[in-house]
């Protein structure tokens, strides 16, 4: 089935501000709030889209990578995806100020009474790697060690001792929720939320386990191998399903969410897919025409200059740029022309310039140079 279009589902045109978006986004989530569709799975489903929608367009490069791309973007099997594929967590985690005002709406009370006691997911980690621009290029694995919370080895993850017994939680009687009801702008609502006291599993441990005092996980690191596609930017997610923290007493393990950072490179500077050289010639280099060497990300490469280079032409090579991220295509490397003007001359070489001031051929001629930017741009290899 094809994905629907972003703008679609917040119902927003294409040229909607970021206030306009978040202010659509607010609508959507409201209106599917799980809180306000109990047990509803079509509204749970529309909730998630308008996480999704929200969480790509709210971001001004992940907006224009899906104006570009489309939904094609964000998907990278490989590495779990971007974008797409938000748990509730991770939706309450992340927007959960758009939901300002709103005390009783926080993640605490979602879900617990449809989900039932026991059946709980550990928290997501998140993570930060930075990259260098050679690894942005080719793809990397990295090896990262991460403090998390895993199983407790002593009581297999129940947090009860040896043979201890459990007994029905007494605030709860056993159900795992309470019910309270609140006044908020939508009127009154019934929130549900987890017992505080057994945390919602709906029995509480008699005797608890000594290692991990009864919460069945225990502080750990491990070290976590992580493939990066080739063409990851700045801000960009990668998502380790299964990866985060344990999950109190049994359940589901959180996900580890990667963040990517990029380290400047010296002397190249990433646009999209492309990279920017600024290269300077000197006077004499510009006139006569020269062969000068330039960082590539795959080391020094030489190129010719015509004699008559003007400033501010541009030099494009095809390929020599960073990868889409969706394995489409490679950006080009573009080298701008700049001719460095010498402050500081020694009496020879000042009476050389008055000389060639004196000559027509020095004089400018804007007709012939070669007209506005976009006319100066030459394909270089070509
Ligand atoms: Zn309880
Ligand atoms: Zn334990």
């Amino acid at each position: 089935m094809a994905k629907r279009d972003y703008y679609e589902i917040l119902e927003v045109s294409r040229d909607a501000s970021q206030d306009e978006i978040k202010k659509a986004y607010r609508q959507q989530a409201l209106k599917y709030h799980p809180d306000k569709n109990p047990g509803d799975k079509s509204a749970e489903e529309n909730f998630k889209k308008a996480a999704e929608a929200y969480e790509v367009l709210r971001d001004p490069a992940k907006r224009s990578k899906y104006d570009r791309y489309g939904h094609a973007a964000f998907e990278n099997g490989g590495a779990g995806g971007f974008g797409g594929g938000m748990t509730m967590e991770d939706i309450f985690s992340q927007f959960g100020d758009i939901f300002g005002g709103f005390g009783d709406f926080g993640f605490g009370g979602f879900g617990t009474s449809s989900r039932g006691r026991g059946v709980t997911k550990g928290s997501n980690l998140r993570v930060k790697v930075k990259l260098n621009l050679r690894e942005v290029v080719t793809g990397v694995e990295k090896k990262i060690k991460v403090k998390k919370y895993v199983a407790c080895t002593s009581c297999n993850g129940t947090g009860a001792k040896d043979g201890s017994s459990m007994a029905t939680c007494s605030t709860c009687h056993g159900s795992g929720h309470v019910t309270r009801v609140t006044n908020t702008f939508l009127g009154q609502m019934q929130t549900s939320s987890t017992c505080p006291t057994c945390h919602g599993d709906g029995q509480v441990i008699q005797e608890k386990c000594t290692t991990c005092f009864g919460e069945g996980v225990v502080k750990s690191e491990e070290v976590i191998k992580i493939n990066i596609p080739a063409g990851v930017a700045e801000g960009m997610q990668v998502k380790m399903s299964g990866k985060g923290n344990a999950a109190r007493r049994g359940g589901m393990n959180g996900d580890l969410l990667v963040i990517i950072q990029e380290e400047k490179h010296p002397e190249l500077i990433r646009d999209g897919s492309d990279l920017i050289h600024n290269l300077y010639l000197s006077i004499p280099q510009a006139v006569l025409g020269d062969t000068v060497e330039i960082p590539t990300v795959d080391g020094k490469a030489k190129i010719k200059i015509d004699s008559g280079t003007q400033p501010g032409r541009v030099l494009r090579l095809r390929g020599k740029g960073v990868p889409e991220v969706n394995g489409y295509g490679r950006g080009d490397l573009l080298v701008h022309i700049n001719v460095w003007i010498p402050r500081d001359l020694d009496k020879e070489e000042q009476k050389t310039f008055e000389k060639m001031k004196q000559s027509d051929n020095f004089a400018p001629q804007p007709d012939k140079s070669e007209g506005g930017f976009f006319s100066r741009m030459k394909n270089f290899f070509e």
